[in-house]
């Protein structure tokens, strides 16, 4: 199946070489990185696995440290990897949200090519994500820059993992209502948040939501796919498969199993994101100038 993959790790080799160092300072980093389901990928892995599995193209960034240095780290490698294959990657960056300079950061970032910001972890990065006053200017650098914004949510109920934190739907429909105008993402199918798309003042408020597969064979049963197509709401999914922690088979079985029409596993495989990129790359960015 041809699909455009939106949520994608790649790391740099200094952060791979030097992960324990890193891992003394980065205590969510830590975390994850000594998780059983843990693996690292540069883009020479992700370009094999692309070829391998029909990704046309893939959204990728880095790891959302709480050190700006790190992340700038992370922003170069992507930008440098997307520089060399620009017909099969598009980059996102990342920064501390509340860190002095984020914005400068997003702003170079975009100058040099990058779509969107992410995946960046409330509680990993220490941001409350409902707190208007810990998220505008972040939301307004990317708004200015016209990048999308994706964020980590997760279910409020179910198995923990490392890493899943409790910023879930309630988080992030408030940061919906704060800035309608951002464009935003929320991984792992923003924890269940597009279920109350079926309740008209949340349907209004969520418009600018749009919600990735991340980690989906992990998290529910393939019929979950159906429910989404029920709602109405297909054109609201992406592919993102969270590699290199999963790659695309487990979610095409999930995609047939689901008994989803092939028109829905189009547009959640390629069409959405096609789209979504075309959209942010129609227009160019307004960056004071
Ligand atoms: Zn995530």
């Amino acid at each position: 199946m041809q699909s455009i993959d939106f949520h994608v790790h790649l790391y740099p080799p200094e952060i791979i070489r030097d992960a324990e160092k890193i891992s003394a300072h980065e205590p969510y980093f830590n975390m994850l990185i000594h998780n059983r389901v843990h693996k690292w990928a540069t883009v020479d892995d992700l370009l094999l696995r692309m070829e391998r599995d029909g990704v046309e193209r893939a959204v990728v960034g880095g790891f959302a440290f709480r050190g700006m240095e790190l992340c700038r780290l992370c922003n170069d490698y992507i930008i440098d990897c997307v520089k060399k294959h620009p017909d099969k990657l598009e980059g996102m960056c990342l920064v501390p949200p509340l860190a002095r300079g984020a914005d400068a950061e997003i702003f170079r970032c975009a100058e040099a090519g990058v779509v969107g910001v992410g995946e960046l972890f409330p509680e990993g990065q220490g941001v409350d994500l409902a707190d208007i006053s810990q998220t505008w200017r972040l939301a307004g650098a990317a708004h200015e820059a016209h990048l999308f914004i994706l964020w980590h949510t997760a279910e409020p109920v179910g198995h923990e993992y490392a890493g899943k934190g409790s910023v879930g739907p309630k988080e992030a429909a408030a940061f919906c209502m704060h800035h309608p105008e951002s464009r935003v993402v929320f991984a792992h199918l923003g924890g269940g948040l597009w279920l109350y798309e079926q309740m008209p003042e949340m349907k209004l408020c969520l418009s600018n939501a749009l919600y990735d597969l991340a980690a989906l064979p992990w998290l529910y049963e393939s019929r979950v796919l159906a429910m989404i197509e029920a709602a109405g709401l297909v054109g609201k999914f992406l592919m993102g498969t969270d590699y290199p922690l999963l790659g695309s088979a487990r979610y095409e079985k999930a995609l047939v199993e689901s008994g989803i029409g092939p028109k829905s596993v189009e547009q959640i495989n390629r069409g959405n994101a096609a789209a979504l990129l075309s959209s942010l790359k129609s227009r160019p960015a307004r960056m004071g100038k």
